[in-house]
């Protein structure tokens, strides 16, 4: 199998479980009090190492603790982190979330070093993006960062799939060389003003994707799974039914696993369906990184609903 380059955020996440969530000048007592590597990109490079990909990270953390800490995770995790930024003018980056009892979370970033991975860390690291299959990357990094990224990628003709999260408005020429959006709900509303709500929404949205340049479209609908719009296949792909624990990184591992089976050469069908178990996993955990499956896990989950891939 040939690399997986992820260029995102890495946070450490302060979690703290509530019986609701907030509301704006409330204060809640919470229940217990934990503490988890987090950031998209930090999350879906773990999610993917996990899943057996061969992972590159390319992101920055502070000269702090919370840095250290992170890199070592990563390196635990057979991570490639030679091209992990350390950043002497800014601290790590942090995530304080608090999660109900649903499940359901609430989250604030503070992005420290991530906001400034910068154009010349994507040159940097030109032959490793090079060796490539898949550039996988998000939108919690400066935005220059990831048109760069997405150009230097199409370029060599090496699979771009881009996570357009947190939401924010993005250009045409970017879209354009995205081989795979990988949008939820609210992105996807957000990014084309359809309000997304079951299957013929999906597919409207999606359209008006592609119509912006996208190549292929996977929207993820939470617990209805995902809506896939490509060249040669378009419909919902079904997830799994478990009982929810905690949403936090569903979306990231969803990425991750997605990144992991096309890079294997999955068809788009059956890649969807390894990322939607992979994810279903992800949400009966506490947490982002910690609640990432491994790919024995994924694979007899699978076999369990009778499914392989
Ligand atoms: P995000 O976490 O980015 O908001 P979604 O909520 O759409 O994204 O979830 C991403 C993926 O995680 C879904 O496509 C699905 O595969 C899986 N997932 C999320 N929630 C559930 C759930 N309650 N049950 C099973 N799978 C889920």
């Amino acid at each position: 199998m040939k690399d997986i380059v992820v260029i995102g955020s890495s946070n450490t996440d302060m979690i703290v479980q509530t019986p609701h969530l907030p509301r704006p000048g409330e204060t809640v007592l919470g229940g217990s009090f934990s503490t988890a590597a987090g950031g998209k990109g930090a999350n879906q490079a773990v999610a993917a190492a996990r899943l057996g990909g061969k992972v590159t990270l390319i992101a920055r953390v502070g000269q702090d603790a919370l840095g250290d800490q992170a890199v070592q995770g990563f390196t635990e995790q057979g991570i490639r982190v030679d091209h992990i930024v350390r950043d002497p003018q800014a601290p790590s980056g942090v995530a304080l979330i608090t999660v109900d009892r649903q499940g359901e979370n609430c989250i604030a970033v503070a992005s420290g070093a991530n906001n400034r991975l910068g154009v010349a860390d994507i040159e940097s690291a030109r032959e490793r993006i090079a060796a490539a299959d898949i550039v996988l990357m998000q939108l919690e990094t400066p935005l220059e960062t990831i048109e760069a990224a997405t150009r230097m990628a199409h370029d060599r003709e090496i699979r771009v799939i881009l996570n357009p999260a947190p939401a924010c408005p993005l250009g045409d020429a970017l879209l354009r060389h995205v081989s795979i959006l990988t949008p939820n709900e609210t992105e996807a509303e957000f990014l084309t003003g359809i309000a997304v709500k079951g299957e013929e929404s999906a597919r409207a949205a999606a359209e008006a994707l592609i119509g912006r340049g996208v190549q292929s479209v996977i929207l993820t609908l939470g617990a209805a799974g995902a809506y896939v719009y490509t060249s040669t296949f378009q419909g919902r792909v079904e997830s799994f039914p478990v009982a929810s624990v905690d949403t936090t990184g569903a979306g990231d591992t969803f990425n991750g696993a997605l990144a992991v089976a096309l890079a294997e050469g999955h068809p788009m069908a059956q890649a969807v369906t390894f990322a939607n178990a992979a994810a279903a996993l992800s949400v009966t955990k506490l947490g982002a990184q910690p609640s990432a499956p491994d790919r024995e896990g994924v694979e007899k989950f699978l076999q369990e609903h009778g499914k392989s891939v």
